[in-house]
C-alpha cells in the first residue's frame, strides 16, 4: 500500500514535470531540457504507468498528443488526426516494435518498411482542392491546429498549385515537415542576438516560432523548407496502395520530398539503415534527428491502428544525443550591437559530435541560476539538435567544496556603464551607444546591405576608419572626405572613391530604411516600416509617445518603450542630428514634379513570370518610389508588362491590347537611367 502511494506521487511528480516541459517547449518555444531528457522522462512515465494501469488518468501525458493552437490564428480541425510517433534510441525497441508488428498481422504475413529521416521541424498539413492549395495548418494537439494559410505560401518550395491527368491526385492532403537549414537558422539567431532576442535552440522552435509571427512578410524574410512526407486523398477509394508510392507521387507532383528514404524487408535492413545516418548525419545542410520507420502497405497500417497519440505502424528510431562532460573554466560577457551582454562559457576543450567544442552558451543570467553552475564545475554538454553546444547540466557529486555561486557583473566588460536589467526580460543591457563594444557593429549593421546599403564598408574597413579616429559612430561617416580615406593603408585611392560614392548614395536610402539602420532594439525591417509608414518622418517618430507608438497595429509595448527610449538619449539625439545635417532622408518622400522620370511617373506596371534581379515586392516598391502604380492584371490602361521567365496568361493579353512589353533586363535599365 504504502508501496502504491510512493509510486502515485512519483507519477504525479512526473506528469507535472513533463506538462510544464511541454509548456516550454510547444507555447513558448523555449525548452530547457534536451530531447533526449524529455523522452526518458515521458519513459518512465510511461513504464510506472505500464506496471500500474489502474493509476492511468486520461490527462496523463502518455495519452495525449501535446502541443495546442495558439488561439491566434483561425483554429482548424483536421480530417486525420496528427498523430505524435512513439520514440526509441535503442536497437532492442526497434526489435519489439517489429515483434509486435508481426504478431498484430496475420501469421507468415509478408510486410516491408520504408525509412526515412526524421526532420526536425514542425509538421504542417496541406490541403489542395481542385489543384489548389486551399489551406495550411499546424499540427497543434493533433486534433486541432492554426491555420496558417498565408504564412506557409511564402515557403517558395511549396506548389501553390498542382497538375496531374490522375482527378483523385488533384484533391489532397500533404503533410510535411517545415524546417531550417543550419546555416539559415544561424544567420536568423545572430540577427535576434543583435537585436536583443533570445536565439532559438534548435531549428525546429525556429520553424514552430515563425510559423506563428502574425505578419506573412516576416515569414517571407525567413527562408523556412520543408519536406512532404504524407499524402491522402480526399476521396476513397484511390489506387495508392504503399507509402513508398506516395513519396514517389509527391515527387512527380513536385513537392519537395527527401531523397533519402529507402525500402527495407528486414528489421537488420532498418537498423543498419539508422546506423549509416548517424554516421553521416553531419554532412546533411540541416538537422535530422533520427529514421521514421514506416509499415509499407497502407492497407496494414490501417488495420494495425494508432493508439491515441501514435499510430502502431511507424517509430521514430531517434539518434542518441551525444553528450560530454568537461570543466567550466571561465564565463565571458558578450556585448551585441544593440547591448545585450550575454555569457559564454568557456570550458576545457572536449570532443563532442566531431568538433572540438571549447564555448557554449548559457543564455542568461536565469539560465546560470537554474543551472547553479560555478566556475570550476564539471559540466555535462549536448549538441543534439542545438547548433551551439549547450550545458545541460552540472555534475554536482564531482563539484569541489570551495567553489562559489557565480555571481553575474554590474558593469559592462567593454565600456565599464551600469548594466540594466529590464523588469520582465531577462537580458542584461549595456545601454551606452558609445560603448567601444558596440560601436563597430553598430556602424556594421548601419552600413549592411538591408539598412543603408553602403558597399565597400564592411567589417575591416569599420575597424580601420575607427582605428584611425576619422569616425567615433555612423553620423560621421557622412563627413569623410576623399583626403581622410585615401591615408588608410590597404585602401588604394580608387576604392576610397568608391566607398565616398556609397556612401554618398546612401543618402537616398527610403525612411524605413534608416530607420532600422539606427539599431534600436526591437525595431527589426518589418517594425522599421511600420513606423516608417504610420509617422512618415523621423521628426514625428521621435516626438511619439510610447502609446502613440504602441496603438500602430503590429508594435508591440516593448517596442514601443524601446523605440521611445531611444530617442530620448542625448547621445543618440546628437547622432542623429549629424545625420541630419548631411542630408539624409527623415521623411517619405512625395514624389517631386521636377524630379518625375516621365516613364514611370503615374504610369501603371504589370508583371508576369518569375523576376531574376529582385522580388516581385522590390519591384514594385521601385516603380511606386518612381510615382508609378502597379496592377495584378493587364487591361487597357496598362502602360507596361515587364516579363519575367515562364510568363503567364497575362502576356498574351498584353500583346492582344497593343501595351508595352519589357523584358526584366529593360526594365532594370529604365530603373537605371
Ligand atoms: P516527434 O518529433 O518525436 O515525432 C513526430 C513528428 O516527427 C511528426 O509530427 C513530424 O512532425 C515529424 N517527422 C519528421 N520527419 C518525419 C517523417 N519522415 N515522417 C513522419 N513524421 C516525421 O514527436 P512530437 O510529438 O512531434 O514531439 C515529441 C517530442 O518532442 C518528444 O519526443 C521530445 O523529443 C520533444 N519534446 C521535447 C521537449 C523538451 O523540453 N525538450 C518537450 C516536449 C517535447
Amino acid at each position: 500500500m504504502e508501496d502504491q502511494e510512493r509510486v502515485r506521487r512519483e507519477i504525479e511528480r512526473l506528469r507535472q514535470e513533463i506538462r510544464r516541459h511541454d509548456y516550454l517547449y510547444y507555447v513558448l518555444a523555449q525548452p530547457e531540457i534536451s530531447d533526449y531528457e524529455y523522452d526518458m522522462l515521458m519513459k518512465r512515465l510511461e513504464a510506472l504507468e505500464r506496471q500500474y494501469p489502474e493509476l492511468i488518468t486520461p490527462d496523463s501525458p502518455t495519452q495525449r498528443v501535446a502541443g495546442e493552437p495558439t488561439k491566434e490564428f483561425p483554429v482548424v480541425r483536421h480530417r486525420k488526426p496528427m498523430l505524435s510517433l512513439s520514440n526509441t534510441y535503442n536497437e532492442e525497441e526497434v526489435r519489439d516494435f517489429d515483434r509486435r508488428v508481426r504478431s498484430l498481422l496475420a501469421p507468415g504475413e509478408p510486410y516491408e518498411y520504408v525509412c526515412e529521416l526524421k526532420i526536425d521541424g514542425v509538421a504542417m498539413s496541406l490541403v489542395y482542392e481542385n489543384g489548389l492549395l486551399v489551406r495550411g495548418a499546424t499540427r497543434g494537439d493533433g486534433e486541432q491546429g492554426d491555420d496558417v494559410t498565408n504564412n506557409i505560401k511564402t515557403i517558395r518550395a511549396i506548389p501553390l498549385s498542382i497538375q496531374s491527368d490522375r482527378p483523385y491526385l488533384l484533391n489532397i492532403e500533404v503533410r510535411g515537415e517545415v524546417f531550417f537549414y543550419r546555416d539559415a537558422l544561424e544567420r536568423l539567431n545572430e540577427e535576434r542576438l543583435a537585436n536583443g532576442e533570445p536565439p532559438f535552440a534548435n531549428p525546429r522552435n525556429a520553424a514552430a516560432g515563425s510559423l506563428k509571427l502574425q505578419d506573412p512578410r516576416e515569414v517571407a524574410r525567413r527562408p523556412l523548407r520543408m519536406f512532404c512526407y504524407y499524402l491522402d486523398p480526399l476521396v476513397e477509394p484511390h489506387p495508392i496502395q504503399t507509402q513508398y508510392e506516395c513519396l514517389q507521387l509527391l515527387e512527380k507532383l513536385q513537392f519537395p520530398v527527401n531523397p533519402h528514404y529507402t525500402l527495407c524487408h528486414t528489421i537488420d535492413e532498418v537498423i543498419e539503415f539508422w546506423k549509416e545516418w548517424q554516421a553521416k548525419k553531419d554532412t546533411l545542410p540541416y538537422d535530422i534527428d533520427g529514421v521514421v520507420v514506416k509499415v509499407n502497405r497502407l492497407e496494414q497500417q490501417h488495420r494495425l491502428g494508432t493508439t491515441a497519440k501514435s499510430p502502431r505502424w511507424a517509430i521514430a528510431f531517434k539518434f542518441p544525443t551525444e553528450q560530454a562532460v568537461t570543466r567550466l573554466m571561465d564565463i565571458q560577457w558578450q556585448v551585441g550591437r544593440t547591448g545585450t551582454v550575454t555569457p559564454v562559457a568557456i570550458l576545457r576543450p572536449v570532443r563532442l559530435s566531431g568538433t572540438t567544442v571549447s564555448r557554449a552558451t548559457l543564455h542568461n543570467v536565469d539560465e546560470i541560476r537554474r543551472l547553479d553552475v560555478r566556475i570550476g564545475d564539471f559540466v555535462v554538454l549536448e549538441k543534439g539538435g542545438e547548433i551551439i553546444p549547450k550545458i545541460v547540466r552540472v555534475v554536482k557529486e564531482k563539484r569541489s567544496p570551495d567553489l562559489v555561486p557565480y555571481e553575474p557583473p554590474q558593469t559592462c566588460p567593454a565600456c565599464g556603464s551600469p548594466l540594466i536589467r529590464y523588469e520582465g526580460e531577462v537580458a542584461l543591457i549595456c545601454e551606452n551607444v558609445g560603448c567601444p563594444a558596440q560601436v563597430a557593429r553598430r556602424i556594421e549593421h548601419f552600413a549592411s546591405r538591408r539598412a543603408m546599403d553602403i558597399e565597400g564598408l564592411g567589417e575591416k574597413v569599420v575597424q580601420l576608419l575607427l582605428n584611425h579616429n576619422l569616425i567615433r559612430d555612423y553620423g560621421d561617416l557622412y563627413y569623410l572626405n576623399a583626403g581622410d580615406i585615401a591615408i588608410l593603408e590597404r585602401m588604394g585611392e580608387k576604392s576610397a572613391d568608391n566607398l565616398l560614392q556609397a556612401i554618398e548614395a546612401s543618402k537616398q536610402r527610403p525612411l524605413d530604411k534608416v530607420i532600422f539602420a539606427l539599431g534600436i532594439r526591437y525595431v527589426g525591417e518589418g517594425a522599421a516600416r511600420l513606423l516608417a509608414e504610420h509617422f512618415r518622418s523621423l521628426d514625428e517618430v521621435m516626438q511619439a509617445s510610447v502609446d502613440t507608438i504602441a496603438r500602430i497595429p503590429g508594435i508591440g509595448w516593448k517596442t514601443a518603450k524601446s523605440v521611445y527610449d531611444f530617442f530620448r538619449r542625448e547621445e543618440n539625439r546628437k547622432v542623429i542630428e549629424k545625420l541630419r545635417r548631411a542630408g539624409i532622408t527623415f521623411e517619405i518622400q512625395e514624389t517631386k514634379p521636377e524630379t518625375v522620370d516621365q516613364r514611370f511617373y503615374q504610369k501603371t506596371f504589370v508583371f508576369t513570370g518569375t523576376l531574376n534581379r529582385f522580388s516581385r515586392d522590390e519591384a514594385s516598391r521601385m516603380v511606386e518610389a518612381r510615382g508609378g502604380h502597379v496592377s495584378h492584371s493587364v487591361s487597357r490602361k496598362t502602360d507596361y508588362l515587364v516579363v519575367g521567365t515562364e510568363p503567364g496568361s497575362k502576356l498574351q493579353k498584353a500583346r492582344k491590347l497593343g501595351v508595352n512589353i519589357v523584358t526584366e533586363e529593360e526594365f532594370y535599365r529604365m530603373l537605371k537611367q
